[in-house]
């Protein structure tokens, strides 16, 4: 078991990574349960049929009194009508605000739970069980919650910090292999954007952690963890270094909303041809040497990630479609195009304004 802080003052809390820890929760959780010891328990079903029952008597056990509200898996429980097919379960159950919502499930679950916890009765206090690879590596830790409406991705939402993350690495077991892939974006991100030494070390222990080998999995989950926390504690709000976290992810994005946000593509996949850019793109602009691009794209390819637009579809997507994604992406101001590039493998930094004729050669050549 490995403790992360995330330094945040008064809201500080810690991320717990380790295995069977489901079946210690109602240790850790109870020090955070009011005297009333409610806590309602927030999953998907997918989650819900392998791992709840567990929980649930874990928590038990330690005294608390739980419930279980069981979505439907998928992007879309992440809207207005899912919220509000939420909010509704926990007013039915007359949650108060001295209660504990529990976020057991991947980055839809959490997400969702979160923004339900940071409204409910104007605030209530939550928890999150993470249950991707993506969600112990990112979605879970930092206080971002959100849902997505018509008109884009995570548009609507609030900062709003857990008291207590715990990563139980044994879950990870049912998920797909797929899923797994695209939590390994999130975590070869930390290596690309600031640790050279943790890229290295993933290059060899790719197969080992796609394989689900524990101290593999201990060790590419806490050095993620690790960096996120760091980050975050820094820049809760992203008005600086907390946009190197989406190296990757303007290029990522706009090929998502090319594609339509569909299951054709899955958001890792995305950043997988999204960080590729990123780099090729660097290295094109004499900003990051050729061989280092090379070799983040063969490091990402070995996931069996997607590095190349025709990886992901045979037919071209076009230069401008493309940019004018990317003018709207939530991150842009004022249509100004804002990247994180790269210097060398491990160190990134972001660059507003970038001039969109370059990039416009830049993807031509990217197909
Ligand atoms: P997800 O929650 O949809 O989970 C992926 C699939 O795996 C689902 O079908 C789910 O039911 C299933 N699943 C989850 N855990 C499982 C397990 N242990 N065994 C078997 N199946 C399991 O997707 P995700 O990739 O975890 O998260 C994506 C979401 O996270 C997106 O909505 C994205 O916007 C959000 N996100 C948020 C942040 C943030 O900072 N808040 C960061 C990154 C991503
Ligand atoms: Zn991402």
């Amino acid at each position: 078991i490995r403790t992360v802080p995330v330094g945040l003052g008064d809201r500080a809390y810690d991320v717990v990574i380790g295995t069977g820890l489901i079946d210690k929760a109602g240790e850790h959780v109870l020090p955070f349960l009011s005297k009333r010891k409610r806590c309602a328990v927030v999953t998907d079903a997918n989650v819900g049929e392998h791992h709840v029952e567990r929980l649930s008597v874990s928590l038990e056990k330690a005294g608390a009194a739980v419930d279980v509200i069981v979505l439907p898996p998928g992007e879309e429980t992440k809207s207005f009508e899912g919220l509000a097919h939420l909010s509704d379960q926990l007013l039915a159950l007359n949650l108060e605000r001295g209660d504990m919502i529990v976020a057991f499930g991947g980055g839809v679950i959490g997400d969702l739970a979160g923004f339900a916890a940071a409204i409910y009765k104007r605030g209530v206090d939550f928890i999150q069980i993470p249950t991707t690879l993506l969600a112990q590596v990112d979605s879970s830790v930092g206080g971002k919650t959100a849902i997505d409406t018509p008109r884009g991705k995570n548009l609507i939402g609030a900062f709003h910090q857990p008291r207590l993350v715990l990563a139980d690495l044994d879950v990870l077991a049912t998920l797909p292999a797929r899923e797994l892939a695209c939590g390994y974006a999130e975590v070869i991100k930390y290596g690309l954007l600031g640790d050279f030494e943790f890229f290295e070390w993933l290059e060899k222990n790719v197969h080992a952690v796609l394989e689900r080998d524990t101290q593999a999995l201990v060790r590419a989950v806490g050095r993620s963890v690790e960096m996120k926390a760091e980050i975050v504690a820094e820049d809760e709000k992203e008005a600086g270094r907390r946009a190197l976290l989406n190296l990757g992810h303007t290029f990522g994005h706009a090929i998502e909303a090319e594609m339509g946000f569909g299951d054709a593509l899955k958001h890792g996949e995305a950043v997988g041809v999204g960080m590729a850019q990123a780099f090729r793109f660097s290295a094109s602009q004499g900003l990051c040497s050729a061989q280092d691009a090379v070799r983040a794209v063969a490091a990402i390819k070995a996931a069996g990630l997607p590095t190349t637009l025709a990886d992901v579809r045979s037919q071209p997507f076009g230069a401008d479609a493309l940019i004018a994604h990317m003018g709207q992406d939530k991150k842009a101001e004022g249509g100004a195009l804002t990247f994180v590039l790269v210097r060398r493998i491990g160190e990134a930094f972001v660059a507003k304004g970038v001039d969109p004729a370059p990039l416009r050669a830049f993807l031509l050549t990217e197909g």
